[in-house]
Formats: C-alpha cells, sequence, structure tokens
C-alpha cells in the first residue's frame, strides 16, 4: 500500500516550471534515495525472488492441514507473514527503481514479473480463509488461548470471523463471484466517456490566446488566471462537456447505485452504507454525524468567501473564483532550508520523534528532485523490513513544502508502526493512514506563523491552511452527503435521473454556502465530473473523518496545561505505533478522538473559525 496526497477530484492546478531539470546523476547522492537496505543487488533481488516462489509453493502444499491444531494453523501464518514481508521487499526494490526513470523497460519488466507472481501468490492462498472458517470459532479460540504464538494473531482471526456474517454459502459467492465481470462498466465506461472519447472544447482567453481546455488547462486557469471573465468562460465551456452527454452520465451513475444496492441486500445488509462501512467496522452513525454536524457549521466557509469576495474586489462572486489566491506572493523554499524546520515543526511532539525525523531527512530514503523520466507526484511507500521510503518532486514552491510535511507524517507512522507491531499488525488502514499526514502539515504551519514575519507570506500561508480544510474536509463531507442521498434514492425505488441528481448536487451547494455565492446552473452538472463517484463510492467521507481527527487531535496537542499536552501526545504516539493492531474506531477512541461524537466534528469548523478570523486580521 502507499499513501500519496492526491485528493479525489482536486489535483493540483498544471505546475509551474520547475527549477532546472538535471539529469539523474548530476544530482548530488544526499537527495536521492539508496535502495541498498532492501537488497545490495539485483543478484540479492533475484535470490529473494526465488525465495518468494518456494515459500509461496509451500503455502499452497499447507491445504488441508489446518484442522489438524494450533501448530498447524501457527505454521501456516507464520509462513503467510514470511511471504508478505519478502513481497514488500522484492516488489518496492524493482517499483522505487522504476520510479526514478519510468524510461526504462527493464526495470518495468522486473516489476511486471513481481506483480505476476503477486497474483500466483494470491491465487495459491485462497484456500486459506474459508478452511480456517470451516474450524468453529470456539475451537480456535482455545487453540489461541493454549499458545501465546497463537494468540498475537487473535485481533486478525476474530476479524475474520466477524467478517463472516455476510459471506454468503458456495452457491450464492459462487454466483456473486461471477457478477463481478461487470460490476466495473459503470466506471469504465464513464472513464471512456469523460477521457477517452470527450472532445475538449477550445477556448479562446481576453489575451486573444486560444487554448484547448483540458482538465488541467481547466484548473490552472480557475487557480492562476487574474481576469474573471476568462474564469467564467472556462467554466461555462468545461461544464458543456457535461452538459451534452449529462443523460448517459445519469444513467452510467443509476447503475453504480443499482450495482451497490445489489450487492448490499445480497449480503444481507440493511443499506448500502452499512455494507460499505462494514470492512472497517465504521458505525454508519459516523458518516451521519459528520454529515449533518458539518451542514451546521458552515458560518466559517461562508465568512471565507465573503471576505474572498471584497478582498479580491469582485462585484459578483461564483465558484469558478474560488481558488485564486488573495495574493501573489513567489518566495522560493530551497530544500536545505526545511530540513531544518520540520524537526523544529514537531517539537510538541518530543525530541524522540524528532530524532526519528531527522534520520530519515539524512537518511538518504527521499528522492527529492525531479529528473527526466522520474514518476510525477509525490508519496511514501512503507518497506517493511527496510525503511520508509520517500518519492518527491521538490520545486522550491510553498506546496512543495507542504507536501514533504504531509508525506513525512505517513513515512514517521510507517516507523513507529513498523517498529512497535509483529508484521500481521504493521500495516495501517486509509481510515487512519491520513491523521498523521494532516496533522504534520498543521503543525507545519503553526510553526511557518509564528517564524513569519512577512505580512504577505503569513496571509498565503493562512489561505493554504483554509483551503486544505475546505478541499479536505468541507468539500468531501458535500460529496458524501450527495453519496448517500442518491444511494438513498435507489434503496427507495425511487427514479434516478439526471435532474434529480442535479436538485441533490445543487441544493447542497446552496446549503454550505448560502448567500456568499453567486450561483450558476451549469453547477448543477458538476456532480457527473466526480471520478470517485464512479470509482470508489462512499470513500472520499475518510478524507474528512481523517482531518476531522487530526484538527481534535491538534487541538489537544497544542493547547491546555503541560501535563494535558503530554497525555495528549502519549497517546497520539500510541496511536502511531498502535498501526493496524486493532480497528480504527477503536484506535482512534484510545487517541481521544470518537467520531461518533459532533464536537469530534465540529473541531474542525472550529479551526476554520478561527483561521478566517487571523487571515481578516491579517489582510485588513
Ligand atoms: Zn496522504
Amino acid at each position: 500500500m502507499q499513501y500519496d496526497r492526491r485528493m479525489p477530484s482536486f489535483g493540483p492546478a498544471e505546475a509551474t516550471a520547475a527549477p532546472t531539470l538535471l539529469e539523474r546523476d548530476q544530482i548530488p547522492d544526499r537527495f536521492k534515495w539508496d535502495l541498498s537496505p532492501i537488497f545490495p543487488d539485483w543478484d540479492a533481488w533475484d535470490a529473494a525472488y526465488g525465495e518468494l516462489e518456494r515459500k509461496i509453493a509451500a503455502f499452497g502444499a499447507l491445504q488441508g492441514t489446518l484442522a489438524r491444531g494450533a501448530a498447524a494453523l501457527l505454521a501456516a501464518l507464520k509462513l503467510r507473514d514470511d511471504i508478505g514481508q519478502l513481497e514488500y521487499k522484492v516488489w518496492y526494490f524493482a517499483s522505487l527503481r522504476y520510479d526514478q526513470d519510468q524510461r526504462d523497460n527493464q526495470f518495468n519488466a522486473k516489476r511486471q514479473q513481481v506483480q505476476i507472481l503477486f497474483a500466483k501468490a494470491a491465487q495459491a492462498a485462497a484456500w486459506f480463509d474459508p478452511e480456517l472458517l470451516a474450524i468453529p470459532l470456539e475451537t480456535v479460540r482455545q487453540w489461541m488461548a493454549q499458545s501465546a504464538d497463537l494468540g498475537l494473531y487473535h485481533f486478525a482471526i476474530e476479524d475474520l470471523y466477524r467478517q463472516q456474517e455476510h459471506v454468503l454459502d458456495d452457491k450464492g459467492e459462487h454466483l456473486l463471484s461471477l457478477s463481478s465481470r461487470f460490476s466495473g462498466s459503470p466506471n469504465d465506461a464513464y472513464a471512456a466517456l469523460s477521457t477517452a472519447d470527450v472532445k475538449i472544447p477550445k477556448v479562446r482567453l481576453s489575451t486573444g490566446t486560444e487554448i484547448a481546455l483540458t482538465y488541467g488547462q481547466y484548473r490552472a486557469i480557475l487557480a492562476t488566471n487574474r481576469n474573471q471573465a476568462d474564469r467564467a468562460t472556462a467554466f461555462h465551456e468545461f461544464h458543456k462537456i457535461y452538459e451534452s452527454t449529462v443523460n448517459t452520465y445519469a444513467s452510467l451513475y443509476n447503475a453504480v447505485l443499482q450495482r451497490d444496492l445489489f450487492h448490499s441486500q445480497a449480503r444481507g445488509y440493511k443499506s448500502t452504507l452499512e455494507a460499505a462501512l462494514h470492512g472497517n467496522n465504521i458505525p454508519t452513525a459516523v458518516v451521519e454525524n459528520l454529515i449533518e454536524t458539518t451542514k451546521a457549521g458552515t458560518a466559517p466557509l461562508q465568512r471565507y468567501h465573503k471576505l474572498r469576495k471584497r478582498v479580491l474586489g469582485l462585484e459578483t462572486y461564483h465558484s469558478y473564483d474560488a481558488s485564486i489566491p488573495l495574493v501573489d506572493f513567489d518566495r522560493k523554499y530551497p530544500y536545505e532550508a526545511v530540513l531544518e524546520w520540520l524537526p523544529a515543526s514537531v517539537s510538541p511532539l518530543g525530541s524522540d520523534y524528532q530524532r526519528e525525523m531527522r534520520a530519515i531527512l539524512e537518511g538518504q530514503c527521499i528522492d527529492v528532485y525531479e529528473n527526466p523520466g522520474k514518476r510525477s507526484g509525490a508519496y511514501s511507500a512503507p518497506v517493511y523490513g527496510a525503511r520508509p521510503y520517500m518519492l518527491l518532486n521538490y520545486n522550491d514552491t510553498l506546496d512543495a513544502v507542504f507536501t514533504l510535511a504531509h508525506e513525512m507524517g505517513h513515512s514517521m507512522h510507517t516507523v513507529l508502526s513498523h517498529a512497535h507491531q509483529p508484521f500481521v499488525y504493521a500495516s495501517y488502514t486509509i481510515f487512519v493512514a491520513e491523521v498523521p499526514s494532516t496533522l504534520s502539515e498543521a503543525l507545519f504551519l503553526r510553526y511557518m506563523l509564528s517564524e513569519s514575519s512577512d505580512e504577505r507570506e503569513r496571509v498565503v500561508l493562512l489561505q493554504h491552511a483554509i483551503d486544505g480544510i475546505v478541499a479536505t474536509f468541507f468539500t468531501q463531507v458535500m460529496f458524501a452527503d450527495y453519496e448517500l442521498q442518491a444511494h438513498r434514492l435507489a434503496e427507495q425505488g425511487r427514479p434516478v435521473t439526471a435532474d434529480v441528481l442535479g436538485d441533490i448536487y445543487f441544493g447542497l451547494l446552496k446549503a454550505y454556502h448560502g448567500d456568499a455565492l453567486d450561483y450558476d446552473e451549469a453547477s448543477r452538472l458538476t456532480w457527473a465530473r466526480i471520478p470517485h463517484f464512479y470509482s470508489t463510492p462512499y470513500y472520499v467521507y475518510q478524507y474528512a473523518t481523517c482531518f476531522a481527527s487530526s484538527a481534535r487531535l491538534m487541538h489537544a496537542l497544542t493547547t491546555g496545561a503541560d501535563s494535558d499536552r503530554a497525555a495528549a501526545v502519549d497517546r497520539y504516539l500510541t496511536l502511531l505505533k498502535a498501526g493496524g493492531s486493532d480497528h480504527p474506531m477503536v484506535l482512534l477512541q484510545r487517541a481521544g478522538v470518537d467520531l461518533s461524537k459532533p464536537e469530534t466534528v465540529r473541531a474542525t469548523i472550529d479551526q476554520l473559525d478561527a483561521l478566517v478570523t487571523e487571515l481578516e486580521r491579517a489582510i485588513s
């Protein structure tokens, strides 16, 4: 699993020109990752690949042995862990090397070789869950009570049995597996309609230049073009793409809803939402609370947009005016300077944490600069048995600095989780993953605000923080609300048409923005564009719950009496060290975050309120 900061439908606008692009061998070694802690060379990789093949075959040979007792089950679980650990190293050695220069076919071939082996491994292991589940849970519990080594797997085994509740008999499972052949069709058709078959419109800007309005260009105009008429043109032309085929989009989205309803009914869930949350054992009240509390707390969001309207000097203020920076600012942030700031920013988390972070920053596990052929974007890769590796395309902008802070949160989570958990619980779920990354950004912002004496820079920092909350929290909750309402239409057997979907989306837009926006009819179409609605329904709410958790933790870590803060730091580090050793709600509750309570969600709304107040002060 890999965590990166790409947000649903809010990818970064077309990047500004990077500093001079150097060939990889011209970049000093300390700015490039060193993969030798994974394997010293390709011979070692080949040997490990062979070992992995042998172990996969050996695991297949254990089929039929589990019922023999505790020792047999333990042997299978241990071998499965060995395989998993080797998989991390074999996969990442090839895939990180490939990402350095994706033009290299040799490494692409090795990467694909691993993917093929993984498919074989999955097949060779498919017998395990059904064979274990055929043994009564009470028997397995007795085995676990008798063997401490087996007891280690307690949570993993109990969770497997918990999930069995909605597993059908062989005949039913077979039938459902056959339906998987077309369950991806609505999303495939959406991708074809919105990307492969799309006719990119040409627009003429006020300067006379004509441009092809790709999604990247559209985003770039909204984020950088200071002429409102140009932004309006881009907005209206871009939405015409969806207007011309909106009934097809509605029909595809209805197929998504009907598919989700089919699966939830077939497996005996009360609703599509319950079916989606069951895997992580999240109560449906979490999403309902998130939606309700956020909708009731949109006042600071509206204040922010009204402030923007005033500062930008606009007569009318539309959704296409919401991304333009409030001030022009072009300070550069050299990587070497940030190397000092980043550990300083996490001082509230203690000196051990700072030391671990310095070890990452100085240990050649970060691939800092762009080079020809390198993969774009940024990620943190948790390489079990080695260390976390980080890919960046650092270009000295403020955005690049925050990307580094974000990925560093993931990397530190990996370091602590791998150090304190056995392999079976070493990886964490997405539901928790974005907590340390967003908290790391929040701590960095706090540090930068305390250090900066430049008024323009303070405005830029505040806007960066506010826009982060708007995009990662408010917009995602609004999307989650839309998904829930749309799925309920299907559940209640009501018609799903482009008009109905447009009404839901437009209604939400108005509920969130009140009189702070001037509305355009074209906004009725925006739902049709959002890729996550088609690819991964009920997914985006997790960005918002992570953000709310991190706001709540940030408050506890940085305010109140010394002893309270120290206790909060301890609870937070315990969360990071806990990896995936329990359900995410339980882990977060132990850290002092209860997502079923309105006040947890309100922490984010309060955070936004405070930031908007600070921005009002900084800009007046
Ligand atoms: Zn992330």
